[in-house]
C-alpha cells in the first residue's frame, strides 16, 4: 500500500515508510491486535444484550498518559494478522452474536481496515460497523471508511490546548477532532435505531471527565449541543481510572460524585436530551479488559 510508504494518515503527520519503520504510533505496515471478543461495556445502544464485536487494535496516534489500555496502546502488545484474517474475525464475531463490529482505535490502520471490510461488507458482512477513536484524525483518513461504517463512537478530550500537550503529547486536538467529526456528521447523519433499540446508525461523542478538569468538559458539552443539538448523543463519562503511571497529582484520583453531578447539572441546563450518563462508581480497574493473545492463537487454527 503505497500510502503507508510516506504516512500521514494522522494529524502526526511522520512521513514514515511504514515498511522500513515505526511511526510515531509505534506501527509498521501489518495490522496488529490486541484481543477480540463480545464487549459489554459499551452504551447499551451499542452493546445491546450480546454485546458489541471489539477488536482492539494495537499501538495508538495518542499518548495519554492516563490510558486504561497502555499495554496495547503504548506498549504496542499484541499479534499481527493479515488482511485476509482480518475480515474473518469480523465474520467470527458476527456468527457469536455480537450487535455490531467495533475497531477500537482504528486509526493508524485504516487503509488495511478500508481493504478488509470490502471484501466482506456487501455480500457477508450485514451488521453495522463502529469506528471507535480518539479523534485525532484526519479528514482525509476518514473519507477512506466512507460508506464503510454505520456508527462512530468517539472521543472529544480535551478544549484546553495544554492540557491535549501535558496529558497526550498532542498540537492543536481540539481543532483536528471537531473538524473529523463534522465529517463523520457529514458520513453517517442523524441516528437511526432498529426495531431492539440498538444504533444502526449514528454519531455517539464521549467526554471523559477528568479530575479537576471540569470547565474542559463543560466547553465540550456546549460546542457539541451547540453545534449539533440533539441531532448526536453524548456520553458524559465518570469513569476515569487513576493508573500508577500518571505523573501529574490531580489524575491520581477518582472524580468525586459531586464533580460528575456538576457537569451533569450543566448539561440538563444547557437543555441536551441524548445524553448518556453513568451510574454509581464505574472507575474501577475491572473494567479495564484483561489483554491477551490466547483467543487469537485458537482463532487461527
Ligand atoms: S498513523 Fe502513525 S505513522 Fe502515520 S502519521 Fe500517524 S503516527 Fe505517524
Amino acid at each position: 500500500m503505497n500510502i503507508l510508504k510516506n504516512c500521514m494518515l494522522c494529524p502526526r503527520k511522520c512521513g514514515v515508510n511504514r515498511y522500513e519503520k515505526k511511526g510515531l504510533c509505534g506501527a509498521n505496515d501489518k495490522i496488529k491486535i490486541a484481543y477480540y471478543s463480545l464487549h459489554m461495556w459499551e452504551e447499551p445502544i451499542i452493546s445491546g444484550k450480546n454485546g458489541s464485536g471489539t477488536i482492539f487494535f494495537s499501538n495508538c496516534n495518542m499518548k495519554c498518559i492516563y490510558c486504561q489500555n497502555k499495554k496495547i496502546s503504548i506498549d504496542g502488545y499484541g499479534k499481527y494478522i493479515s488482511r485476509k484474517k482480518l475480515s474473518e474475525i469480523m465474520l467470527k464475531l458476527q456468527n457469536m452474536g455480537a450487535h455490531n463490529i467495533n475497531l477500537v482505535t482504528p486509526t493508524h490502520y485504516v487503509p488495511q481496515i478500508a481493504y478488509s471490510l470490502k471484501k466482506i461488507k456487501n455480500n457477508k458482512l450485514y451488521i453495522p460497523v463502529v469506528y471507535n477513536t480518539s479523534s485525532y484524525e484526519n479528514i482525509i483518513t476518514l473519507k477512506m471508511m466512507d460508506n464503510l461504517l454505520g456508527i462512530y463512537l468517539v472521543d472529544l478530550k480535551y478544549y484546553d490546548d495544554q492540557l491535549e500537550f501535558n496529558y497526550s503529547g498532542c498540537r492543536n486536538y481540539f481543532e483536528y477532532a471537531t473538524l473529523a467529526i463534522d465529517e463523520m456528521f457529514r458520513q453517517v447523519g442523524e441516528y437511526k435505531f432498529n426495531e431492539q433499540g440498538l444504533m444502526t446508525r449514528g454519531l455517539v461523542v464521549r467526554i471523559l471527565i477528568l479530575p479537576g478538569h471540569l470547565d474542559d468538559a463543560k466547553i465540550i458539552i456546549k460546542y457539541l449541543y451547540k453545534t449539533y443539538k440533539d441531532d448526536i448523543f453524548i456520553s458524559i463519562m465518570n469513569q476515569y481510572t487513576p493508573v500508577n503511571h500518571c505523573i501529574y497529582n490531580n489524575l491520581n484520583r477518582k472524580l468525586t460524585e459531586d464533580e460528575y453531578n456538576d457537569v451533569i447539572k450543566y448539561a440538563l441546563e444547557l437543555g441536551v436530551k441524548n445524553a448518556f450518563i453513568q451510574d454509581g462508581d464505574t472507575a474501577e480497574e475491572s473494567f479495564i479488559p484483561k489483554f491477551n493473545c490466547n483467543i487469537i492463537d485458537w482463532f487461527f487454527y
